[in-house]
């Protein structure tokens, strides 16, 4: 049985990124991963442009002024944001300007309006000694043109959609989004439309994993429930394998007589790299290659609710961050210390991850544990998970007050 560590390793080094792309709406670009860099098509600022509502001066005229000596202009020209200054200010005179709006040429400061007090009708006078150049926003000082703007593998949040428009692109190209297959094995399941026979059970990782995927930026394929039969399972394993990038199926990997998941695997020509791993819980993980266009990766994971999502959010997603073309930085687990608010066991043969919440307390984080039962077929206490204390192969207690490393959902 190999380690969580390596089984992350090699799991990594099975995907490729994703190579292909579409162009698609700005608008409907959030959250979307960029597929090439973006350089900037314009000067930001666009224009030498006041920061303020004032006045637009010479600096060498106004550099003498006082509250108690102020300096009068003349008021030559008004300028509001959207307007093309007409001329050019001389020595003695000064521009009436509002915020955004360009600096005139020959102006070089601008003063504030409550700095300044307007007299008759078009002059103005200057209360204050105002520093060169204060509340001019220089052309090109934020970016210029040419300028790298955003990397390719940029994830497209709120600041990265304004900077593409502000740059011009309405339309801008991401990578496709990953393509996922699912499918639930076990005779016993069924769907939540169905009302229980003895002995079933409602198939809720179909939309626990789908709900992932989608959560990963992925699109999921539902492929439904499949029985405990090899005819069936063959079929439908095979029809995951031919559509998507990745498939998720669950159940049918633990050793009883109906578990065919790794041996058809292994018929269909999969690669299989991964069997078990020592974790807990989730132990029964298969993972194969396929030699389909990129290479399709299949995880045969655990049917136990709690099992199938964290081998979900231990191994797959970062292999998802990987598939979809984010840099490396976050294939790894986000993990953090913080501190157990109760004392966490564990058996200390398998690395141990307990669900439960983090929460900032005075500036630091504190896990705990959540309420009831850490069974991997209790999906119920799972409700609010937002992370998992890892507890460490030959660890058995972490005491209560300590830190532990948690890993952030
Ligand atoms: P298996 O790995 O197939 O032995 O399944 C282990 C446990 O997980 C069994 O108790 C199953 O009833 C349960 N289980 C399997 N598949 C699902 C599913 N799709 N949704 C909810 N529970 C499941
Ligand atoms: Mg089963």
């Amino acid at each position: 049985m190999i380690s969580v560590s390596q089984a992350e390793q090699i799991i990594l080094d099975l995907v490729q990124p994703l190579s292909e792309t579409e162009s698609i709406d700005l608008t409907l670009a959030t959250g979307r991963i960029l597929a090439t860099e973006i350089v900037s098509k314009l000067d930001f600022p666009h224009w030498d442009n006041s920061a303020m509502d004032g006045y637009a001066v010479k600096f060498a005229d106004v550099r003498s002024s006082t509250s108690k000596h102020p300096i009068t202009l003349e008021v030559v020209e008004e300028i509001p944001a959207g307007y093309q200054p007409q001329r050019e200010i001389q020595s003695g005179e000064a521009a009436r300007i509002f915020t955004g709006a360009i600096v005139p040429t020959g102006a070089d400061t601008i003063v504030m309006q409550e700095h300044t007090q307007r007299v008759q009708k078009n002059f103005v006078k200057i209360q204050v000694t105002p520093t060169a150049r204060s509340f001019v926003r220089q052309r090109g000082a934020y970016a210029r043109i040419g300028d790298p703007l955003l990397a390719a593998g940029t994830v497209l949040n709120p600041p990265e959609i304004a900077i593409l428009a502000a740059t011009g692109c309405c339309e801008v190209r991401v990578y496709r989004r990953p393509r996922v297959a699912i499918l639930s094995t076990g005779d016993e399941l069924v769907t939540p439309h169905q009302t229980l026979k003895p002995g079933q059970l409602v198939d809720s990782n179909q939309y626990a994993l789908a709900a992932f995927v989608t959560q990963a930026g992925g699109t999921p394929i539902c492929m439904g429930i499949v029985p405990d039969d090899r005819a069936k399972l063959t079929a439908a394993m095979s029809e995951a394998i031919a559509s998507a990038d990745f498939v998720f199926s669950t159940g049918g990997v633990s050793v009883g007589d109906y578990d065919y998941v790794e041996e058809i695997l292994a018929e269909l020509g999969g690669d299989i790299q991964i069997r078990s791993v020592a974790i807990k819980p989730g132990k029964p993980l298969t993972v194969a290659k396929f030699d389909r266009g990129a290479g399709v990766v299949y995880f045969g994971l655990p049917g136990n609710p709690v099992s199938a999502l964290v081998g979900c959010w231990r191994f797959v997603r970062g292999a998802m961050a990987k598939l979809a073309g984010l840099p490396e930085s976050r294939w790894q687990l986000n993990a953090i210390e913080a501190i157990t608010t109760q004392d966490l066991t564990a058996n200390g043969s398998r690395e141990t991850y307990l669900w439960g919440k983090l929460a900032l307390v005075d500036g630091r984080y504190h896990f705990s544990l959540a309420d009831g039962s850490h069974s991997s077929a209790n999906l119920i206490n799972l409700a609010g998970t937002n992370a998992l204390a890892i507890v460490p192969v030959d660890v058995t207690s972490i005491a209560a007050g300590t830190t532990v490393r948690v890993s952030i959902l």
